[in-house]
């Protein structure tokens, strides 16, 4: 099947084509993200294949539609950059990767936390310079902590299992709570409002939704309990940056780690160390000691990329042979 790949890099290219040796799709690699200019690349390809910052709005929809495409295909497990309800009334279905390799970003979250709590960034470059000193970098035992987490799906419980390993105590948050889960792991279903006056550390891992849109606001920071630590590997939209920046200010928030950021795609992915950068948020972010920022990389590991190249090809190849797409992301 002919497929037009949008926003690629040289690491999509590599386990693309490796998983593509036993499908053998035509594909064409385009380094732009798909926007309503950028669908012309896409004339006389059957399926688009995209990414988390690519939009795939109802104009763009219109337009792919228009040049001869029949189907979308995410390679990624978030979808809140689809218009899915147009993508249905024009019948072109939009099918996703819904699981690689949870630990990838479970494992990213906690790499954060445990950075932020024992600063090992900070002493890093020290070292290097030759100072030894162990000022600022005091850091507190995870062990007996509360840890809150927000949307217990397949990367919130893995996280919350490494928590509970790491001695914790776990409180969650889900609309809809996994019993089984809760009995299995030693976890207690909490309000969100008890989760935040419960946690010295909150880690989120729910979709964007519009439920959930700037679900981290100022109420929700001036609940939480100071000094609070709040991770953010999920989507940027979840947190409403403005009100963390105040909690920052004020030192309600102590720690802060983000991999997702609400106007991501105008930054992320991409080499800017020449440019201006012209968002006042994130760089105002990037100048607190302690704010960690990595950009979207929660899911990058060999193992998750081979499994997205091999889920994405599959899910096209089910496509293009009339098969039931399982992967198929439905409207509610
Ligand atoms: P999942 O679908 O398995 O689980 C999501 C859970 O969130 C579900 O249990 C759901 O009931 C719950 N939920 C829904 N709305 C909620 C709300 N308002 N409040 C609290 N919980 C809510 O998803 P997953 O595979 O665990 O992934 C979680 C999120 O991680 C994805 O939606 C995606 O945004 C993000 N993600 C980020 C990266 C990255 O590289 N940073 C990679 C993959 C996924």
């Amino acid at each position: 099947m002919k497929i037009a790949f949008y926003s690629t890099k040289s690491y999509d290219r590599e386990f693309m084509d490796r998983a593509n040796e036993s499908f053998r799709h035509d594909i064409s690699y385009f380094d732009t993200a798909l926007t309503p200019q950028t669908v012309v690349l896409a004339q006389d390809h059957e399926a688009v294949c995209i990414f988390v910052n690519d939009e795939a709005n109802a104009e763009v929809l219109d337009k792919l539609k228009e040049v001869g495409v029949r189907l979308v295909a995410l390679r990624s497990a978030g979808f809140n950059n689809v218009d899915l309800r147009h993508a249905q009334k024009i019948d072109m279905p939009v099918v996703r990767v819904p699981a690689y390799s949870p630990y990838a970003v479970a494992e990213h979250a906690l790499a954060m936390l445990l950075t932020l709590n024992r600063k090992t960034h900070l002493a890093y470059e020290r070292v290097r310079h030759g100072n030894f000193s162990l000022e600022r970098l005091m850091g507190f035992d995870l062990h007996s902590k509360t840890v809150g987490v927000i949307g217990t799906g397949k990367i919130g419980r893995i996280f919350a299992r490494m928590m509970r390993g790491l001695g914790c105590t776990i409180v969650a948050y889900d609309p809809y709570p996994n019993e089984d889960f809760a009995q299995e792991d030693g976890i207690e279903y909490v309000s969100f409002d008890e989760l935040l006056d419960r946690s010295a550390i909150v880690s989120l891992h729910c979709p964007l939704t519009e439920e959930s849109y700037h679900l981290i606001n100022a109420e929700a920071v001036e609940r939480m309990q100071d000094n609070v630590m709040l991770i953010n590997t999920s989507r940027g939209a979840l947190v409403d940056t403005p009100a963390v920046i105040k909690g920052l200010k004020s030192r309600k928030i102590g720690y802060f780690g983000l991999d997702v950021y609400e106007q991501e795609e105008n930054l992320f992915f991409e080499d800017l160390s020449g440019e201006i950068i012209q968002d006042d948020q994130i760089t105002r972010l990037m100048t607190f000691p302690n704010v960690l920022i990595t950009s979207h990389q929660a899911f990058f590991t060999s193992n998750a990329l081979t499994q997205i190249a091999e889920t994405t090809l599959h899910n096209i190849a089910d496509f293009e042979a009339g098969k039931p797409l399982d992967n198929q992301v439905g409207v509610d």
